[in-house]
């Protein structure tokens, strides 16, 4: 909360409530090239993608590639690339720790237990958000608070204890309605996936598709309770009313 006011000051609670428009634009114009766009390219991530690219077409945006996305994911990528003309840092997880990894645990460890899924997902998805977060004052996410238990007191800005920065959350109140009606809108490519009962696309091992009245995060890690099913990347967002801990 400290440092949250310290970077902010009462901003943050303007905020809450506002737009999403409002908030990236807040966020380009407090920190300029110090904040980046974190995409996996869902329907959430597109979205915020064109909204940047609508206020500034210096889109700042990265993406974990992990080594094992579905064929789908690369596709939409490279065609958000070619629409925006704007360039996708890809950050890969250090070469040694998944050799390491795959030689002495196989290539299916993560179906094994939660650590060892916490694992795989330590080392190819959050040492490198790490590094892709390091020398930044605040990166933007699609969280929604409609996605997933763990996710319900998800607010426009936070800090990120865990990684040291501010995060900014322009979609926190949006419905996947608000984020389907924007995409039509506006024409935005979208991974091919969600047209095939995928709403919430990560690593192909680990998402499947849902069946009609799921929830919308039933298809990621399905083997797991709910409460465990977030991957490391969003943790310790801390607030002055909460504190959150996945
Ligand atoms: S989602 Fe699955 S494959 Fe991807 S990093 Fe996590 S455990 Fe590993």
């Amino acid at each position: 909360m400290e440092r949250l006011l310290e970077v902010c000051g009462d901003e943050k609670d303007r905020l809450e409530g506002a737009s999403a428009e409002r908030v990236l634009a807040w966020a380009l114009e407090r920190f300029g090239p110090r904040v980046a766009l974190a995409s996996g390219f869902g329907a959430e991530d597109v979205v915020l993608i064109d909204m940047w690219w609508r206020l500034d077409p210096n889109v700042r945006v990265f993406t974990l590639d992990t080594g094992r996305l579905h064929e789908e994911t690369y596709e939409v990528m490279e065609e958000v690339r070619r629409k925006y003309s704007i360039t996708i840092q890809s950050v890969f997880p250090d070469r040694e720790d998944v050799e390491r990894l795959e030689r002495e645990h196989g290539f299916y460890s993560f179906r094994e237990s939660i650590e060892a899924r916490k694992t795989c997902c330590g080392i190819r998805k959050v040492e490198p958000l790490r590094r892709a977060l390091s020398g930044l004052g605040a990166w933007v996410t699609g969280l929604r608070r409609e996605q997933a238990a763990t996710r319900v007191s998800v607010r426009s800005v936070e800090w990120d204890a865990a990684n040291g920065l501010v995060k900014v959350n322009p979609l926190v109140e949006w419905t996947s309605s608000q984020v389907w009606d924007y995409i039509r809108k506006h024409g935005v490519p979208y991974n091919a996936l969600h047209d095939r009962g995928y709403p919430s696309i990560g690593c192909a091992p680990c998402t499947r598709a849902i069946q009609p009245g799921e929830d919308i995060r039933a298809g990621r890690w399905w083997w797991e309770n709910p409460e465990h099913k977030e991957c490391g990347l969003h943790v310790q967002s801390d607030n002055s009313d909460r504190r959150q801990s996945n």
